[in-house]
């Protein structure tokens, strides 16, 4: 009986070795699971072996090929907790294809709902981002189709192909940054507490600790939004490079440099791993369990200030698409709040590549707000823009953020020359 089924296997093996290297339109799929829904080979028109997303900040995606070969990707919402907001707006991924192919994609689920309200974070001015190795990238085109979807062709370069909305900025580049500091004589890095999920928070101090002036830069809250990343990392080498005295003389920086770090390992949109928004309910004190990096930043703000050490600005870091920085209390009462931030507008636009302008829409219990009223810091939200920068009239890389982060330690520099 054993000699019969070895036979046996032996002859379906010989069937399959006999099948000769024909392509596959030739060959229908084989039906294993004995239901009707079998599909020839012959549809499968793209060169598409996978779409990988096992590494750092690749985001939760679902896919499918369609007859026409065009990969239809659908992104995986991120919610918030006890709310009907909803996020997508962060793609990166790696397609596995043939080398010198071309593969077509649909990205799909940007009916995002934002402070209630439904909004889509791409557009006709949306490009995006591919590389060979994820560390060098360029822009590649997109169209806005029907649908509130996005439509682009990636040129296999290579067997793999990293594809991003913007240029990312991981956690393992941010360990890079802490070790090529660590140690220096105008740095402190500070651990303020832990994400949701346990990762350590830092807070990084460049510069003399007993300066008079001094500026708190938190980037990050929302995990897709690598550009506060960028910029934060050209303003630390600014001040640690050849310039150093000059600026470090006059104020010292506090950076909070990655808030969400959970969702930029995870790879997700906007909110902290307990589906909380990082950059809200700034008007009452943070909730420990579910915002502990809203917790870690206060209890490190009140420590400072039982110091006398209260920084006099704080910015808060973000990516949109409009690029503007948020002024949230133009009222009377708040006079000399106003003028401040009409000054810090006035050098930024004659300082930096920033032409985008002030927006003054309210948006209570966020940073801004929630700093000026609560700890009387003269706290904004600077959104750069992720699709366009006017002012250098391109699409937006980490270089371009880096040169705003070096551009902003001379911008501090003359804040705080009372006499300019
Ligand atoms: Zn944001």
């Amino acid at each position: 009986m054993r000699n019969k089924i070895i036979a046996f296997l032996l002859f379906g093996l010989s069937l399959l070795i006999s099948v000769p290297n024909s392509s596959a339109a030739e060959f229908p799929l084989i039906n294993i699971s004995g239901n009707s829904h079998s599909q020839p080979f012959d549809t499968l028109k793209s060169s598409l072996k996978y779409i990988s997303t096992n590494f750092e900040n690749a985001s939760q995606l679902d896919w499918e090929t369609d007859s026409m070969g065009i990969v239809n990707v659908s992104l995986i919402y991120d919610h918030e907790r006890v709310s009907p907001n909803r996020a997508n707006g962060h793609w990166h991924f790696k397609l596995e294809a043939d080398s010198g192919s071309e593969i077509t994609i649909i990205l799909k689920n940007f009916e995002n709902v934002w402070n209630g309200i439904k909004g889509v974070p791409v557009s006709e001015k949306t490009n995006c981002l591919i590389s060979k190795d994820g560390k060098n990238w360029s822009v590649i085109p997109a169209d806005f189709i029907s649908g509130n979807r996005l439509k682009f062709t990636v040129p296999m370069k290579s067997d793999q192909m990293y594809v991003a909305s913007v240029e990312p900025y991981r956690i393992s580049d941010l360990d890079k940054l802490l070790t090529e500091i660590r140690g220096k004589p105008q740095v402190e890095i500070m651990k303020v507490g832990n994400t949701a999920e346990g990762r350590p928070l830092e807070i990084i101090r460049i510069g003399n600790p007993d300066a008079i002036f001094s500026v708190f830069l938190r980037a990050r809250a929302h995990s897709w939004e690598p550009g506060g990343n960028w910029v934060v990392q050209g303003l630390i080498r600014t001040l640690l490079g050849k310039e150093s005295a000059h600026f470090l003389r006059r104020y010292c920086v506090y950076i909070m440099p990655m808030t969400n770090k959970d969702g930029v390992a995870r790879g997700r949109t906007r909110f902290n791993t307990n589906g909380k928004d990082l950059n809200r309910e700034w008007d009452r004190p943070a909730d420990r369990i579910l915002t502990p990096e809203k917790y870690a930043f206060e209890s490190w703000l009140e420590m400072m200030i039982s110091k006398g050490k209260k920084p006099q600005i704080a910015i808060d870091l973000h990516n949109d698409q409009g690029g503007n920085i948020h002024v949230n209390l133009p009222s009377e009462i708040n006079s000399q709040y106003v003028s401040n931030m009409k000054r810090i507008e006035t050098l930024l636009y004659k300082h930096t590549w920033f032409t985008e302008g002030p927006s003054h829409v309210k948006n209570p219990g966020s940073f801004g707000e929630g700093l000026a009223k609560r700890y009387g810091i003269d706290a904004f939200v600077y959104e750069l823009n992720y699709e366009w920068i006017a002012g250098l009239n391109k699409a937006p890389m980490g270089k371009d953020w880096e040169l705003l982060g070096k551009q902003l330690a001379e911008v501090f520099y003359l804040y705080f020359d009372k006499k300019d």
